[in-house]
């Protein structure tokens, strides 16, 4: 596999084939995820889903083909949308009277519902989410990050009023930001979109930025305020307290397969995937070592000491059933595919009554292989995970502050984002930033939402600074 330090988007594109998370589609930028990447993608949604779920949020299914007239109702939107649109335009052997788009997004067609759905005040919020695959014809593809069709979620809502609307927009990104922490050990960055960068058809646009390994930003989930805009193209509207019809706000939000995408470039190395345990398809795998009965011996043993690990909740595989292969090389697999925790068990351990441990990390200095008595694992196991998750979040925490940093000069400015982050002020200018972004490939990640208030000038034109505070920079995927 090729070295990060080489080429970081070679070794991406070799690992997500080589761990067997994906393999590529027959179409241009689609991808088949396969049984190991699709259990990532099931892990984050059952935690999504409980989150949106808890929060009051109803799941619903509306259909994939959306008429062409629905996305011409919002002009912003369709402006938007139109490049990357795929369309059917023939169906059942003839010419269909109107074309219709496989969906890149479903703010047209619930809002189409919602209209009819909603009509007195007590009829809001309305909070529904929709897990499906959507279709964007993408310029330049790659597995899980940018993927023609992929898998999300779509969060709509709609509300009495801003103050409502907002609240909710709000909420949704700060679950994205807690899902990525907790479960991805992504310490990501939530802020707001610059105008320039906002969704097509939003008012506010929101994200959170995740730092990968070559020092380049991921947005990894966002959330929008849609104001009245859907709502005036769709009619969406209530009879308020005073029986006046008025308009709601809605918002939409989505988190999608790109996660999977992020958490291998954020904690990934040259040898491989590194996978958060409460990510990981396997937390642990059992290498039993030994050839023939004394292969058998170890092969019984491992099997018990799995059941015995499995009954405490932690997914476990035992690597029993491909004799031809040596510990050693099945040892190097299970560390390419990112397995937290490896446990080795040959006759020699069997008889002194323990079993080898190896993290796919050390989590401090010094760390090797440990032995640990057999009977002492299971209740041990969880712990060793528990430290692991918290590790791996620690280290990608001070990686990304080591490669960020504060600057005021263009050329400081220039030779930070060539590997990292940089808050800098900016004039709010969209000319402004294509201007940088033309130079330095750089764009503005987000308005951090913690960034102290503070006023200079433009770091790249000298202009006074917008937004009352520093802007996020960086190359991103
Ligand atoms: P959007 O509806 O454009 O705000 O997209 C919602 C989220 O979906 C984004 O924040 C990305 O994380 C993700 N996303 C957008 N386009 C793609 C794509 N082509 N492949 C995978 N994920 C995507």
């Amino acid at each position: 596999m090729t070295p990060q330090s080489e080429d970081f988007s070679a070794w991406y594109n070799e690992l997500v084939v080589k761990a067997q998370l994906v393999d590529r589609g027959p179409v241009r930028g689609t991808m088949v995820i396969r049984p190991y990447g699709y259990r990532v993608w099931e892990l984050l949604q059952a935690d999504l889903d409980r989150r949106i779920k808890e929060a009051g949020h109803d799941n619903v299914s509306f259909p994939l083909l959306i008429p062409e007239s629905y996305l011409k109702r919002e002009a912003e939107h369709v402006e938007g949308f139109s490049p990357e649109l795929a369309v059917v335009t023939v169906a059942g052997g003839k010419e269909l009277d109107e074309p219709l788009v496989i969906r890149p997004t479903s703010e047209t067609i619930i809002g189409e519902y919602m209209a009819k759905w909603i009509d007195s005040h007590r009829d809001l919020p309305l909070l529904l989410n929709q897990w499906a695959n959507v279709v964007r014809w993408e310029m330049r593809p790659r597995m899980f990050l940018r993927t023609t069709e992929f898998h999300w979620q779509e969060g709509h809502t709609a509300h009495v009023d801003e103050a409502d609307a907002m609240r909710e927009t709000m909420w949704a990104l700060d679950a994205y930001a807690g899902l990525a922490r907790d479960l991805a050990a992504m310490p990501v960055v939530p802020g707001e979109k610059t105008p320039g960068e906002r969704f097509a058809g939003a008012v506010r646009t929101y994200t959170i930025e995740g730092m990968m390994r070559d020092g380049r930003a991921l947005q990894a989930g966002t959330s929008h305020y849609l104001g009245t805009n859907f709502a005036k193209a769709f009619e969406i509207q209530y009879q308020d307290e005073a029986e006046q019809r008025t308009h709601a706000h809605t918002t939409s939000w989505g988190m999608s397969s790109r996660m999977i995408g992020g958490v291998i470039m954020t904690h990934g190395d040259d040898k491989g995937l590194v996978l958060p345990p409460r990510l990981a398809p396997y937390q642990v795998v059992i290498v039993p070592i030994g050839r023939k009965e004394q292969g058998e011996e170890a092969a019984a043993e491992a099997r018990r000491l799995g059941a015995a690990i499995r009954s405490t909740g932690i997914r476990v595989h035992v690597d029993d059933n491909r004799p031809n292969l040596s510990p050693g090389f099945k040892f190097n697999e299970w560390e390419m595919r990112g397995v937290p925790v490896r446990i080795e068990l040959g006759r020699r351990d069997i008889e002194a009554g323990v079993a080898t441990l190896v993290r796919r990390l050390p989590t401090v200095e010094g760390q090797g292989k440990e032995q640990i008595p057999l009977g002492e694992l299971p209740e041990l196991l969880p712990g060793v995970l528990a430290e692991f998750q918290a590790f791996l979040l620690a280290r990608a925490e001070k990686f990304r502050d080591e490669h960020t940093a504060t600057t005021d000069t263009w050329d400081a400015f220039a030779a930070q984002v060539a590997g990292g982050w940089a808050r800098a002020f900016h004039c709010g200018r969209t000319a402004c930033e294509d201007d940088i972004k033309a130079e330095t490939a750089a764009t503005p990640r987000c308005i951090p939402a913690d960034a102290p208030e503070e006023t200079g000038t433009c770091v790249r034109c000298g202009e006074p600074s917008a937004y009352g505070k520093r802007v996020l920079f960086g190359r991103s995927y």
